[in-house]
């Protein structure tokens, strides 16, 4: 298919080229200084006392649940209208999950009202996603999860450079997980950061990252160290330095890009102002990252056809998402889960491109296609 306009597309020139090229000159691969300074650096830029570099945001939700001593028994509160490496992350500790509802057109994020009907004896933390990057109402939910005795991660893989109230999403809650896959705002292929200011959870998730060994190759390496115990049923979680190179120079681009992104966003809000479109998010509260666009289609109309009519004029959409509760090996495992507001809202769900190097012709492309679309 060759689309006039991608759904997304990468932020990348000849920085992040030349940061790789310095990576494999130095001849170090794996887990170095070049990810430690990856990680000083995105610690400094949310806020947080620590952050841990790991190869994607699954790994870094499964290292949280594990550091937050989540596993059988235990319940953790997830959405449902979210990637399915939220829920998975959860389920691999061997603790269940309980899917709370979305609030409703205006915000296609967790209504709290929901999060506490889902609250057991069972319930040991609540996971929220920042959906977009449109930050979750945190003081509420904070509020909510200590009346409870609860932790809260906040799984901010749509959110990096997000904020609420001028505090970072990602370091609100015991621990934030971000994903630096090749769609996100900040893209290395794979990969992914976990930011905590707890000292007890960084230093767990580090032992995890590695096998739960004591001692890291570079330090053997340089001599600091000749040998390792293993103390801890740990991973191989780990990045590498070319990642970690090219999650540097997207670091320093992010500002810009998410700059970008709210511009493109405003737009289309703009384009689309008395239409019968619904425009989730449009009097959400802190700074989005703006990560993706989604419209809420009329009952009116099909979806399938808006979304064929949309790839004639050569725009390519997607779906975000189907909800977890509704794929086969969740409707087995949990077969009497209705969530009717998630339901509803993403059947009608369609997401529009948003990425930094659309132009503003590419953007009047989209609208143009969306208003002719809708016209039927
Ligand atoms: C992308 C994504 C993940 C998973 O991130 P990976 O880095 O691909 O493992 C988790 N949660 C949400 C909401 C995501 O969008």
């Amino acid at each position: 298919m060759n689309w006039r306009v991608t759904l997304s597309d990468l932020n990348y020139g000849p920085e992040e080229e030349q940061a790789v090229l310095e990576v494999l000159h130095s001849r170090w691969l794996t887990m170095g200084s070049v990810t430690q300074k990856f990680e000083r650096r995105f610690a400094d830029f949310v806020g947080a006392k620590h952050a841990v570099a790991v190869s994607n945001a699954t790994v870094a939700l499964h290292l949280a649940n594990l550091a937050l001593g989540i596993g059988p028994g235990d319940e953790v509160i997830v959405p449902s209208l979210t990637f399915v490496a939220t829920a998975n992350a959860v389920l691999y500790t061997g603790a269940e999950v309980r899917f709370a509802d979305i609030l409703g057109p205006e915000s296609l994020n967790m209504a709290l009202t929901s999060i506490e009907a889902q609250i057991t004896p069972r319930t040991k933390a609540i996971v929220v996603v920042h959906y977009a990057g449109y930050p979750c109402p945190m003081p509420a939910i904070t509020a909510l999860a200590e009346q409870h005795g609860l932790a809260i991660i906040e799984d901010a893989a749509h959110a990096p450079g997000a904020s609420l109230q001028r505090r970072a999403l990602g370091t609100w809650g015991d621990v934030g997980c971000f994903s630096f896959f090749s769609n996100k705002n900040l893209a290395t292929g794979e990969g992914g950061m976990l930011v905590t200011n707890r000292d007890d959870v960084a230093a767990k998730v580090r032992l995890l990252r590695s096998h739960g060994m004591t001692t890291m190759t570079l330090d053997r390496h340089q001599g600091h160290a000749y040998s390792y115990d293993v103390v801890d049923l740990g991973y191989n979680y780990r990045i590498d330095e070319l990642r970690s190179a090219l999650g540097l120079v997207q670091l320093s681009k992010l500002p810009a890009s998410n700059a970008r992104r709210q511009a493109i966003t405003e737009a289309y809000w703009q384009a689309f102002q008395g239409t019968d479109l619904g425009l989730p998010f449009q009097n959400a509260s802190g700074e989005s990252a703006h990560h993706i666009f989604p419209i809420l289609l009329p009952e009116r109309l099909e979806r399938r056809a808006f979304i064929d009519r949309m790839r004639a004029a050569g725009i390519q959409t997607s779906i975000h998402y189907p909800p977890i509760h509704t794929f086969s090996y969740y409707r087995q495992r949990y077969p009497s889960v209705a969530l009717p507001v998630t339901e509803e809202i993403a059947a009608r769900e369609v997401t529009l491109p948003l990425y930094p190097g659309m132009t503003d012709e590419m953007v009047a492309l989209v609208v143009e296609a969306v208003l002719a679309s809708i016209k039927l």
